[in-house]
């Protein structure tokens, strides 16, 4: 069976009417704006309902607490989930973050999200996300270390190399992947890399990986402006967040010719009509906030550059906007002003539902998160691949699966596009659903 034997639903061509009105005037959890989103995209084909149903909740959720010793001996007690939303196509995979805002129903709904973001791009892995309540920035490297190493040994009977394979998120990284892995390791009495990835290559991360993201931004954008026949030459991009995301896209981008006219970071954004130069500014993650501080400390190059607040970066007349910093930025109270004329979601589900609502009325094209970011999972299964076969892939090798993976996940999103006459988020999500949904009702329901 073929996702082609999924047929249109009537009356599936776009967000009813009552729909839109629930949305507007609530403020949406990620939870409810996966909810809306996988109903939105459930009405454009037929599929059992009670697939749908089963699929608005995950398998399950894991909430443990994690003592901590701080480093002045006293003792702190910190909160962690991991939400398991589905494993039809292959075990859970998603991220792990770090963060004061995390909760057990933002991580289920970012775990829905990793569902389709493995489907759309055809990987063998199902959905889920984790994480723990904490500002990371509150810990020293030593506590964060305990914490991690106490957090995974809560959720050590959940995750494994077939099971559950977390990986980096917002306030992780590959130190942190090393000490998941590591501890793991040491409890199993073995090596076992393929318990996370996202790890650093020398103990079996892979080259490629901490770019991926930005890397398959920077194409979608490409990919999109070479649909829509706007030369990357003739295009301005603005990118909130320079971390692993944006400053990757951005500076991608920069090469193959587009002009990144606004970067930020979380103190704010700078801004320069002729382009800022990108390459010269270090990521989040090579120094932490450099891009106010590129102005702040009168970098040589800095003169000219306009500071903005990263509200004003988002409505900047430009011609793609690339949200990679945090959730839900743009909502129902700034969607009428963003004058791109095309948004990648970087970040993930930085478009409520609401606002996702008005953009298409206003015909801003949104290229959805589960696609646009996608490279970063895509290079995540290539590093559980090294993992399982003890064998190291070359970078070029990397990039060059990943390009074509990207294009072939592309390509099927576009054929949605012109066969359904829908937006770029409902047909990415209906490759991904008419997937996911084909395997639930191959496998059947047990016993
Ligand atoms: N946290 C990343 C995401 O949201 C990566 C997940 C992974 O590699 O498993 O896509």
């Amino acid at each position: 069976m073929s996702s082609d034997s999924f047929q249109p639903a009537e009356g599936a061509t776009s967000a009813s009417t009552e729909e839109r009105g629930r949305a507007t005037g609530e403020s949406e959890s990620a939870l409810e704006t996966a909810r809306r989103q996988l109903a939105r995209a459930a009405a454009h084909l037929e599929i059992d309902e009670s697939i749908v149903d089963r699929l608005e909740h995950p398998t399950r959720v894991l909430e443990v607490t994690v003592p901590v010793r701080r480093d002045d001996g006293s003792v702190d007690v910190f909160t962690g989930y991991r939400a398991q939303h589905d494993s039809v196509r292959g075990p859970y995979k998603g991220g792990l973050r770090y963060h004061p805002a995390v909760t057990r129903d933002e991580c289920v709904g970012l775990s829905m999200w990793m569902t389709w973001k493995c489907a759309v791009m055809d990987l063998p892995f199902g959905g889920a996300k984790g994480g723990v309540v904490v500002d990371p920035k509150s810990l020293s490297g030593e506590e964060k270390e305990r914490l991690t190493r106490r957090f995974a040994q809560e959720i050590r009977d959940s995750i494994g190399p077939t099971k559950d394979i977390p990986a980096p998120d917002m306030g992780t990284d590959p130190q942190t992947m090393a000490w998941l892995m590591d501890a793991y390791s040491m409890q199993e009495g073995e090596t076992i890399p393929g318990v996370v990835t996202g790890k650093p290559p020398t103990i079996g991360g892979s080259y490629g990986r901490e770019e991926a993201p930005g890397r398959s931004v920077a194409i979608v954008t490409r990919e999109i402006c070479s649909y829509d026949d706007r030369p990357l030459e003739d295009t301005t991009v603005a990118v909130q967040g320079f971390g692993s995301v944006g400053a990757n896209a951005a500076r991608l981008l920069e090469e193959w010719g587009a002009t990144v006219v606004a970067v930020s970071d979380v103190n704010g954004a700078i801004y320069d009509p002729d382009g800022v130069d990108v390459a010269s500014i270090p990521s989040h993650d090579e120094e932490p906030e450099a891009v106010t501080r590129y102005v702040t400390e009168g970098h040589a190059d800095a003169a000219g550059l306009e500071r903005l607040s990263n509200d004003d970066l988002l409505e900047l007349d430009v011609d793609v906007l690339i949200p990679a910093a945090v959730g839900n930025v743009i909502t129902e109270d700034n969607a009428d002003d963003i004058r791109a004329d095309i948004v990648v979601e970087g970040a993930n589900g930085p478009t409520t539902f609401a606002a996702d609502a008005i953009l298409d009325e206003r015909g801003v094209q949104v290229v959805p998160d589960i696609i646009a970011n996608a490279g970063g999972v895509t290079v995540s299964y290539f590093e559980w691949l090294q993992d399982i076969n003890r064998r190291k892939w070359s970078e070029k090798r990397v990039n060059e699966e990943l390009e074509s993976e990207m294009l072939e996940a592309w390509n099927a999103v576009v054929r949605e596009v012109e066969r359904r006459d829908v937006t770029w988020r409902d047909a990415a999500y209906v490759v991904a659903l008419s997937r996911v949904a084909e395997a639930h009702e191959m496998r059947g329901l047990w016993p």
